[in-house]
């Protein structure tokens, strides 16, 4: 391990271990986690098990022990008490109690020795015990032999029966021997007769004194020890006169004045009178202190200490026992401790372990994730998702499989979506045929730079080129020498002009091309080297075929300060070149007819609404999914007295023009709410949407008055959509969004018109507050004859879908189409097959006439 390589060869082993994936991890943490808590679960059952079991040994053990020595104590008792009572009483029945008790008890010592070894205290406590017991019993066994001989029992008693005990007698006998001697002498009056009477009376009752100091000595009566005393003294008196006496009595036999057995007699009595006394000394020795029986003393000295000492054997092992208990509760205790730490350490563990498992998470699971959301909203951001690709978002190196998939998976989804977000673009905005810009992309490309702030001033061309002869070449040699020769045309035009120039296609035979920063001047000089390039005629299958061009010129800003006014006034140059048999023309206002109707138009317009000439058709919506009718979209209708129906795609661009289209906007808002104020009060509900012109958007006050207007008619919010085309943004981006902002936040549903007529994209439409998009009848009224326009059409609901918005198509002319649209899971349509725009009393009418109930009549007019 020390090395670096062991070190690398450790690390590889453990990571070919590691799983890949995170279900593996998680399987892996878990199965250990759990292997874990079993192990330490089973360690504990298995510690408290033994632990309790030995316990319960140990409870059993001790109760037995405990009950034993009860008993020990209770013979050892037995045989004390039985050995008091034979020293008083020695009797067989005592005996044998004292033999039966110390046999008990030794028999209840052998009991005591515990089976294991771990109470090796008590088993060497009981060991010593039965030494003292044994010991002791040969003790009292010595005790009971001295108390059954009495001989043994007083160690006097010897002196007593072979001195004291004859002396008595003899010394009795001589006095009287040689009292007889001189009774039969007749003697009787002598002294020395009187002398022998006097001290065989001193003598009886010395022994008299004697006697009763001997029972004295046994403690029969009263306070044997003052007796004793004074027995002691009277005896000691007596014997001195005695004493005395036989002096007296000596002297006499001095003097010739006894007999032959009185002499002897005398002799006699002296002898006896000194071994009497040195006896009785003796015995009063022996009798001071305890050695006048020799029970006491071994008593004392020997048996007493022993049943101290078996005693003390007895609690020594009580002891034991206790300490053997104390020992199971702290045993217990530790138990108990243990089991705590180590709940805690394992509480310890899986705060740690969970700590660990979030940073894990946090780092395997919730940053990739995060990485991925960030991605994609840095993708949301990007303007229209055809920028560059932003980094590879960093993840760990040893990110499971799961999250590398996830990761993996959003980036090729986001190139399939770039992909594919750049064909629909490049599709919506490019001719089939030719690959030209097609005329949606040309129209916003001059709106741009009419409005893009950064020009310089410089101005620019449109020259809108359309081949004469062309539709004769179709219809006589077919379609494909036609596509030829577009793509030829474009080919060419392509080739004369400028890199910066851009040729679009308009449509059939008509090409637009945009020539920035171009004069008039250099416009002319464009336009004939274009019309001498087509005049070389084109080779098509070895035919030579001719088309001609004619060219109408308009330049900004002298020609138009809009892009429909400048594509239009490049048209009507255009006829008039054609007028004037090809060639170029540049526009001319003289030569415009519709400019001076327009003045005059314009002139009208502002008393039409006083004049009551406006008026509001509502175009009816059905909903796909049940085939209800689900709501109108408001129209304008203007009836001039003297040119008849005017229509909105004229009228419209003059009032934005002229600073009418605030009037008009608030006319038809005010129309549409009360309309549908009378429709709910007959019982019908519909949604109602309303037109908004790009003008409006700029009009700080618009929410107000719409506001207000919602109040007055006691129209809910949530019924009224208001429509915006996609260029409405365009001019002014901000203050669009804040109006259209404050819109939506009033509950107004804001909805994108025309969709794929301008130019942005939906990641773009999907950032502005709109719920619903409508698409442009010009891609849905062809779709079932046109493959492009329905693969834009399938596309535009998919991801207008992903993004949550509801998809309505306008232009809805026929049955096929209104099918197309339903498997495609479009949600509205609207459309000529549906119903054309109707006054609101005809709409109401036509309603009530459709029998199929999808309109259901509200219960009571008043009720909301
Ligand atoms: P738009 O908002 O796209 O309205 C739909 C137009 O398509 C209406 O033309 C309608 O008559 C027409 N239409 C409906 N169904 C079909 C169909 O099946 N096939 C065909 N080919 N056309 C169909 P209209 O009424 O001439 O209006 C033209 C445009 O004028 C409207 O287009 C809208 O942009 C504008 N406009 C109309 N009324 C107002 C208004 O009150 N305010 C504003 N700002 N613009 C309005
Ligand atoms: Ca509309
Ligand atoms: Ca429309």
């Amino acid at each position: 391990m020390g090395s670096p390589k062991g070190w690398t060869l450790a690390t590889k082993k453990l990571s070919a271990w590691y799983p890949d994936t995170l279900h593996g991890r998680y399987a892996a943490v878990a199965l250990s986690l759990a292997l874990l808590t079993m192990l330490a679960a089973a360690v504990a059952n298995w510690y408290v098990e033994r632990s309790h079991e030995r316990n319960l040994q140990n409870v059993e053990l001790r109760r037995a022990l405990t009950e034993t020595t009860r008993r020990l104590r209770n013979a050892i008792w037995d045989t004390e008490y039985s050995l008091r009572a034979y020293l008083l009483s020695p009797t067989n029945e005592h005996k044998d109690a004292i033999h039966d008790g110390f046999n008990q008890a030794l028999a209840l010592l052998a009991k005591l020795s515990p089976p294991d070894n771990q109470l090796v205290g008590l088993r060497v406590a009981g060991e010593d015990l039965k030494r003292r017991l044994l010991r002791l019993r040969i003790e009292v066994n010595r005790l009971i032999v001295i108390r059954t001989d009495p001989a043994q029992l007083f160690p006097s008693m010897p002196v007593l029966r072979d001195v004291l005990s004859p002396s008595n007698r003899e010394f009795y006998t001589a006095a009287t021997l040689a009292m007889e001697e001189m009774a039969e002498n007749d003697e009787k009056q002598t002294p020395a007769y009187e002398l022998f009477q006097e001290v065989r009376h001193l003598w009886t009752r010395m022994i008299g004194v004697f006697r009763l100091y001997l029972v004295n000595h046994t403690g029969l009566f009263g306070d044997p020890d003052e007796g004793i005393r004074v027995q002691d003294r009277n005896l000691d008196i007596l014997h001195s006169e005695i004493q005395n006496l036989l002096g007296q009595i000596q002297v006499l036999n001095n003097d010739g004045q006894l007999g032959l057995q009185s002499a002897d007699s005398l002799a006699h009595m002296r002898e006896i009178a000194a071994t009497w006394y040195k006896a009785y000394r003796d015995v009063r020795e022996q009798h001071s202190g305890d050695r006048w029986r020799a029970d006491i003393p071994l008593l004392k000295t020997t048996i007493e200490p022993g049943f101290r000492s078996v005693w003390e054997g007895l609690e020594t092992i009580e002891r034991h026992i206790q300490a053997s208990a104390d020992r199971d509760a702290e045993a217990l205790g530790w138990l108990a401790s243990g089991a705590a730490n180590a709940l805690w350490g394992l509480a310890a563990l899986l705060v740690l372990f969970t700590g660990a498992g979030y940073f894990y998470i946090k780092r395997i699971i919730l940053q990739p994730i995060a990485t991925v959301t960030q991605a994609l909203r840095a993708e949301a951001r990007a303007t229209d998702g055809l920028g560059e690709a932003p980094e590879l978002p960093r993840l760990p190196a040893d990110q499971p499989r799961e999250t590398r998939e996830l990761t993996q998976a959003f980036f090729s989804m986001r190139e399939q979506i770039r992909q594919r977000q750049a064909a629909l673009h490049f599709q919506a905005t490019h001719d089939n045929l030719t690959g030209l810009p097609n005329r949606v992309y040309i129209t916003e490309r001059i709106r741009h730079m009419v409005v893009s702030p950064e020009r310089d001033g410089s101005g620019f061309a449109l020259l809108l080129l359309d081949l004469d002869r062309f539709k004769e070449i179709n219809d006589t040699l077919g379609h494909q020498f036609g596509d030829q020769i577009l793509e030829q045309v474009s080919a060419r035009l392509t080739f004369e002009l400028r890199d910066e120039d851009i040729v679009a296609r308009w449509g059939g035979d008509e090409f637009l091309l945009l020539l920035p920063d171009a004069s008039l001047h250099y416009a002319e000089q464009a336009a004939e080297a274009v019309l001498k390039a087509l005049q070389k005629g084109f080779l098509i299958q070895d035919m030579k075929l001719h088309v001609g061009g004619s060219i109408g010129i308009a330049v900004y800003p002298d020609h138009g300060l809009d892009a429909a006014t400048l594509i239009r006034h490049a048209d009507v140059a255009m006829y008039e070149a054609k007028r004037n048999g090809g060639g170029h023309t540049c526009y001319d206002p003289e030569l415009d007819p519709n400019s001076v109707r327009r003045l005059a138009l314009v002139a009208n317009l502002r008393d039409a609404v006083e004049r009551g000439e406006l008026d509001i058709h509502y175009q009816a919506q059905r909903h796909l999914k049940d085939g209800s009718i689900s709501g109108v979209e408001a129209l304008v209708r203007w009836q001039h007295p003297e040119r008849g129906p005017i229509s909105p795609m004229e009228l419209i661009p003059l009032a934005e023009q002229n600073g009418l289209i605030r009037k008009l906007t608030l006319f038809m808002l005010e129309g549409a709410l009360q309309q549908w104020r009378t429709w709910r009060n007959q019982g019908l509900k519909l949604e109602l949407a309303v037109n908004l012109s790009a003008w409006n958007l700029q009009d700080a006050n618009l929410d107000r008055q719409l506001a207000a207007l919602l109040e007055h008619f006691k129209v809910d919010v949530s019924q009224l959509t208001l429509e915006i085309t996609e260029s409405a943004m365009m001019s002014n981006p901000e203050q669009a969004i804040t109006v259209m902002s404050r819109l939506a936040g009033m509950g107004v549903k804001l909805a994108i018109d025309d969709y794929g007529t301008g130019f942005s994209s939906l990641s773009y439409i999907s950032r502005l507050p709109v719920k619903a998009l409508k698409i442009d009848k010009s891609f849905v009224t062809d779709m079932c004859r046109n493959d492009h326009d329905a693969i834009i059409v399938r596309s535009t609901i998919d991801l207008a879908h992903n993004l949550g918005l509801s998809v309505t198509a306008e232009g809805v002319e026929d049955r096929d189409t209104l099918n197309l649209l339903e498997i495609l899971r479009c949600d509205t349509v609207q459309g000529y097959y549906i119903a054309r725009p109707l006054d609101g009393k005809t709409l109401a009418d036509w309603l009530s006439r459709k029998e199929d109930g999808t309109i259901l009549p509200m219960r009571s007019p008043s009720s909301r």
